[in-house]
């Protein structure tokens, strides 16, 4: 027993290489090659390790256009694995979510005016807000045109069609809350990202995410090198992988002190991730798939719903008179006992709620 706790979490490391391009977090331009990774048929790069900051990423990073391509070619396989029903059963979900966070906010005595939601996805986390703080005003940011087109339509929320790394000057000082809920692991220049946020916040504004363990998240990768030498399939375009200590140490660096901050799921955990050496758990061995063929064969839609949303959030617990119903059913299906520091680099997922120093 006190062997498996040595070993959790396993280190992960490499040869030093020199990198070519420095690290987006510290400017380091050494680092530990820990994977070589395909981004569909689209790029290879490799995983580096910085030694100074332990966040990991690629390198060379993809540029905007790459990830634009890879990012449609994802989409369309995903929504092509799921139904209809499967869509909208995961709307209700992350409107629930939505409705948590609300009250979480609420019991901090924090009424959020104007909120700013990066890669919103289908818009029900914020909806789920906006059901708690009816008032609120939402926007939302994609590069994705059919992502904008549903919010706006779906939900009437305002859009600006743009990526996060980006500095709009007309946002400066007009959100009390952004959130970037699994976003953070995929933008090309987090450094970027972190200080546009922190312009975009009102003084005292708060930026909520939440974003995959680093360390659990690039076990995957790191096995398939160790254990067959090969490049891995890097489908999802996960360029980030942050470690816990760095990441909170970096945002304090960038003007935010957090309010909560915690690793919420351990499933993976147990399964062997971040620590069994097992070929089970490997990101498979690249085949370069090809991000054309799926493009063209599955057409260009994400969200083809045709219902409505009064008709997808048509449920016994979801009422405007009874919102304490709503509460306790969201709670009771999505909060979290186990809390985990995220600086011990285990477990799945992290929440984090910063606010603006
Ligand atoms: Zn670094």
């Amino acid at each position: 027993m006190k062997n498996i706790f040595r070993r959790i979490p396993a280190h992960i490391g490499g040869n030093i290489v020199e990198r070519e391009e420095s690290c987006r977090i510290c400017d380091e331009k050494m680092g530990e090659r820990i994977a070589v990774v395909d981004y569909w048929n689209i790029k290879t790069a490799r995983l580096i390790k910085c030694p100074k900051c332990n966040h990991i990423q690629l390198d060379p990073m993809l540029t905007d256009s790459e990830i634009s391509k890879g990012c449609n070619a994802y989409y369309i396989e995903e929504s092509a694995r799921s139904s209809d029903k499967e869509e909208c059963i995961n709307f209700v979900r992350n409107f629930r979510r939505g409705v948590v966070f609300g009250y979480s906010l609420k019991r901090k005595k924090i009424s959020p005016r104007s909120v700013l939601e990066l890669g919103p996805g289908s818009g029900y986390f914020s909806a789920g807000l906006k059901f708690v703080f009816p008032s609120v005003d939402i926007t939302i940011m994609d590069i994705n045109v059919h992502v904008i087109n549903f919010n706006q339509e779906h939900h009437k929320f305002k859009i600006i069609h743009d990526v996060p790394d980006h500095f709009i000057e007309d946002c400066i000082n007009k959100f009390d809350l952004v959130i970037a809920r699994d976003i953070i692991e995929h933008v090309s220049d987090i450094s970027r990202v972190v200080k546009n946020v922190n312009r975009y916040l009102t003084s005292d504004g708060l930026f909520h995410f939440i974003t995959p363990s680093g360390h659990e998240d690039v076990w995957k990768h790191y096995l398939t090198s160790i254990l067959t030498d090969s490049a891995s399939e890097l489908l999802i375009n996960h360029v980030n992988y942050y470690d816990g200590k760095g990441l909170k140490e970096f945002l304090i660096k960038e003007g935010f002190i957090p309010v909560d901050y915690y690793t919420y799921t351990i499933k993976t955990t147990l399964r062997g991730n971040g620590w069994k050496k097992n070929q089970k758990l490997m990101s498979p061995v690249s085949i370069r798939k090809n991000a054309d063929s799926s493009i063209i064969r599955k057409g260009t839609g994400i969200y083809n719903i045709e219902l409505k949303k009064e008709k997808i959030l048509d449920k016994w617990y979801i009422q405007d008179r009874a919102k304490w119903l709503t509460y306790i059913i969201s709670v009771y299906q999505h909060f979290s006992i186990i809390r985990i520091n995220p600086e011990l680099n285990i477990g799945h997922e992290i929440y984090g709620l910063f606010k603006k120093n």
